[in-house]
């Protein structure tokens, strides 16, 4: 991993973004409170303003700063998340100036760790670590095994998928949908499908 893998994929992350608006904002509007699309493509747009300056930074300077520049600018629930995964997983990188695969597994389950610290929250709630958590035991396990990456790429997006999927039958014990009880049956959790789309435009871009 070096910085300008980190540029590239910010720049698909924003593409697949707008491409999904659609479905991220009906999400959202069916159980939260519509403004979760618009909340990621402003954080989107305030990364893309980054660009240079991220490029020239190391993989752990680099996520740091997002992480930083995300926490006032995402708002809602999910912005000090998202900041926070990204914050800690470029602190998992840092003295590591060329980051290998394994790395990037701890980097990323660390960053989840984060989420699930700050969230308070856990598998099966129905929030976006429905889909994160068991997309890193994966990294984490096919990395291990030396899987090679196109192959490790496919079963990512495959367990995102899935896993996003599955909230639609869950009751969420976590975020805006809580309130709702069964009427949030149903709907995929909003976080989840945007977590699915990232991890699809971001394994696209290191193929
Ligand atoms: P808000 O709910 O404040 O409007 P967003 O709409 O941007 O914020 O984000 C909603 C998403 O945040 C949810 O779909 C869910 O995936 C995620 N989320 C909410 N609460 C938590 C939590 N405690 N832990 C992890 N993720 C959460
Ligand atoms: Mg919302
Ligand atoms: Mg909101």
């Amino acid at each position: 991993m070096n910085s300008s893998l980190i540029v590239d994929s910010l720049e698909a992350v924003h593409a697949s973004i707008l491409e999904n608006e659609a479905d991220i904002e009906s999400l959202d509007r069916a159980i939260g409170d519509g403004d979760h699309y618009l909340n990621i493509r402003r954080g989107c747009t305030t990364l893309m303003a980054m660009r240079a300056e991220l490029g020239r930074m190391l993989p752990s300077v680099a996520l740091q700063a997002m992480g930083m520049k995300l926490l006032s600018t995402i708002g809602g629930a999910s912005g000090p998340l998202i900041s926070s995964f990204f914050t800690a997983m470029g602190a998992s990188l840092s003295g590591k100036p060329e980051p290998a695969r394994q790395d990037i597994a701890e980097a990323f389950a660390a960053g989840v760790d984060a989420i699930k610290r700050r969230g308070k929250a856990d598998v099966g709630e129905k929030t976006m670590l429905d889909v994160l958590i068991p997309v890193s035991r994966l990294l984490t396990k096919l990395v291990s095994e030396d899987m090679p990456l196109d192959e490790i790429c496919r079963q990512l997006n495959a367990e995102a998928t899935r896993n996003m999927v599955a909230t639609r039958d869950m009751i969420a014990t976590k975020g805006r949908a809580y309130s709702l009880g069964e009427r949030a049956l149903g709907h995929i959790d909003p976080g989840c499908k945007t977590c699915e789309v990232i991890i699809a435009a971001v394994t696209a871009t290191t193929l």
